[in-house]
């Protein structure tokens, strides 16, 4: 039945840094969604973007100390354990198998990577493990390319209760309450000028950052 299967969400991301517009969005995300645990997942290898300065070990360190004790929030370093690029779908295949059959499974991504979806390794058969939940983000509102029109096709549904209904295969756009104009290039951009990133990251982060002198020489492959 559609009200016990349990909800797990997935949210990838480079994390380089994390910052409270990933944080405070997977929260909200979780709630919009009633989700049991949402799987917050450092990816080693982006396919789509240039390789990190900071290690994925080191940025699997950061999202731990972001998350902190946030109940329902895990820092998962399956991608980290992987061989090759981090392809969503081999983490969402895993996901189900962990999971089972009935769990209601929902991949969560913000606008500007959706956008970018159509791109993406096996697009098509992601809808075959999970839903998809789209966030606005501010700064991207652009209109939808031709190819991820088609990709989406009729699988968007309002609302969480009618997403539920099914293991996978729905899309959700989500318009969460605290929208934030954080991005991990603009703090990366502000500690390579040795500027304070005070209130866009969580102070343990900022921290350790600190500390182990991280993103201090920012170049503009960076932006
Ligand atoms: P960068 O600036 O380095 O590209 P980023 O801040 O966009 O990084 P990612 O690690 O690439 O962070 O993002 C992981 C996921 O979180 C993506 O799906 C992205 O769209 C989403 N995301 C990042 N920042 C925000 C934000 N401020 N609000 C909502 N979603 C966000």
């Amino acid at each position: 039945m559609s009200s016990q299967a349990l909800r797990v969400g997935m949210l990838g991301g480079t994390f380089d840094p994390i910052h409270h517009g990933h944080l405070r969005s997977a929260l909200e995300a979780r709630e919009a969604l009633g989700l049991d645990r949402l799987h917050m997942i450092p990816a080693p290898k982006p396919p789509l973007r240039g390789e990190p300065q900071v290690s994925a070990e080191q940025r699997l360190t950061l999202l731990t100390l972001g998350i902190g004790e946030t109940p329902g929030l895990y820092a998962d370093d399956r991608e980290l354990r992987r061989d090759g690029p981090s392809y969503s779908i081999d983490t969402l295949i895993e996901l189900r198998k962990e999971y089972g059959p009935q769990a209601r499974l929902v991949m969560i991504i913000g606008f500007d990577a959706f956008l970018r979806l159509a791109q993406w390794h096996q697009a098509q058969a992601l809808f075959d493990h999970a839903h998809l939940a789209v966030m606005a983000r501010p700064g991207y509102a652009a209109p939808w390319p031709e190819e991820l029109t088609e990709l989406v096709g009729a699988r968007e549904v309002e609302g969480a209760d009618s997403l539920m209904q099914r293991p996978s295969g729905g899309v959700m756009m989500l318009t969460l309450p605290s929208q934030m104009a954080i991005s991990a290039t603009y703090i990366r951009k502000r500690l390579g000028e040795g500027k304070s990133t005070r209130y866009l990251l969580p102070e343990a982060v900022e921290e350790a950052i600190g500390k182990n002198g991280f993103y201090r020489h920012f170049s503009s492959h960076d932006e």
